[in-house]
């Protein structure tokens, strides 16, 4: 058991973490990347079935390790890209007992063993005391890792309860309440990064709900100080699709716990926006994934935010420039099969 209380000496020992071996992590991304490494068949469930046929076993196990393989890669491919993890770094990694936690810690704990840098892991669990709450489940499955991991329990329920009126929004207190607590945590374990399980289907109906109900085009960054400016804030799920960490946790059998034990109602939105999402990627096959692709592919001077371009200050300057504007012409969309797959857009 390694678990760690809060009253541990939380520091690590990172005298093996040289500079040489950060320079390599950033000369040596592969290694973050390389999908034969430490994926050789994907993990097989405690209560694997044994009565299926050799044939179904085979597809099953060829598809899962087809899985796990895409998982680490793009969970690798994100650490890269936006640089999430470097040497020495301790990650705390929140776990609230869904399977897109469970989901995090498992590949993260695969990319631990071959990446090109050494960094460790805390896995961390708030209970909340919200009622039901089955607080053995997360003890006993990381205890079973045998990982370092520490459970922090405040009654944070019972505060919102009695200062919020029946009815009345309890998400704004709840969080501020929790992200206080674990910033604490953080701080006594020694943790640098604060790894939370969003991914691509969060990012992208965070986007949304902040256009229409905030007036905002801002998504979700897969990495960004903490606003108290103590941490970094790491997303390394940006890239995962949730089906596929759906399936993920069905192979692994994650002792899921239920998300909806406070009662809050405050989801609806999101999970709108999430239908919504859906129905468009059914109508129109390709459209999540062009959606998230814009996202990393921001015009400001085509946009209106005069923050983020010299509006103001722009002068022709007699140099002829592609991206310039093109005046009465349309802007040419994709003709050939691309991520809009193949859908023709008609300009009225
Ligand atoms: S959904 Fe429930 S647990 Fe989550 S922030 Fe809102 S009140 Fe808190």
């Amino acid at each position: 058991m390694q678990a760690t209380t809060l009253a541990d000496d939380a520091l690590t020992d990172h005298a093996a973490h040289t500079p040489e071996a950060a320079a390599l992590a950033v000369e040596h991304p592969k290694a973050w990347l390389d999908d034969e490494a430490g994926a050789g068949h994907a993990d097989a469930p405690a209560g694997a079935s044994q009565a299926l046929s050799a044939d179904k076993r085979v597809k099953i196990e060829r598809e899962t390790h087809k899985l796990e393989k895409r998982l680490c890669r793009l969970v690798g491919q994100a650490i890269v890209d936006f640089n999430m993890i470097e040497e020495g770094d301790k990650v705390m990694v929140c776990m609230s007992g869904g399977k897109d936690s469970y989901g995090m810690l498992d590949i993260l704990l695969k990319l631990q063993k071959r990446a090109p840098v050494k960094f460790d892991i805390v896995a961390v669990n708030l209970d909340q005391k919200q009622p039901g709450f089955p607080d053995y489940i997360l003890p006993e499955y990381l205890g079973s890792l045998g990982i370092d991991y520490h459970i922090e329990t405040q009654d944070t329920y019972s505060i919102v309860k009695k200062n919020i009126p029946e009815g009345k929004t309890m998400c704004s207190l709840c969080s501020r309440l929790r992200r206080g607590i674990l910033y604490t945590v953080a701080r006594r374990l020694g943790c640098n990064k604060i790894a939370l399980g969003h991914h691509r289907d969060d990012m992208l109906q965070t986007f949304f709900l902040n256009m229409f109900f905030g007036g905002k085009l801002k998504g979700m960054p897969p990495k960004l100080n903490s606003d108290n400016g103590e941490f970094i804030v790491i997303r390394p799920m940006a890239y995962v699709y949730e089906r596929d960490l759906v399936r993920w946790a069905e192979h692994r059998e994650f002792p899921i716990i239920p998300c909806t034990l406070c009662g809050s109602q405050e989801n609806l939105q999101r999970k709108q926006i999430g239908n919504m999402l859906r129905d468009w990627e059914k109508q129109y096959p390709g459209r999540i994934k062009s959606m998230f692709t814009a996202l990393q592919n921001v015009v400001p001077s085509h946009l209106m935010d005069r923050e983020l371009f010299d509006f103001q200050g722009l002068k022709a300057n007699g140099q002829p420039d592609e991206h310039g504007d093109k005046a009465f012409d349309e802007e040419p969309l994709p003709k050939e099969e691309g991520p809009l797959g193949g859908v023709q857009v008609v300009q009225l």
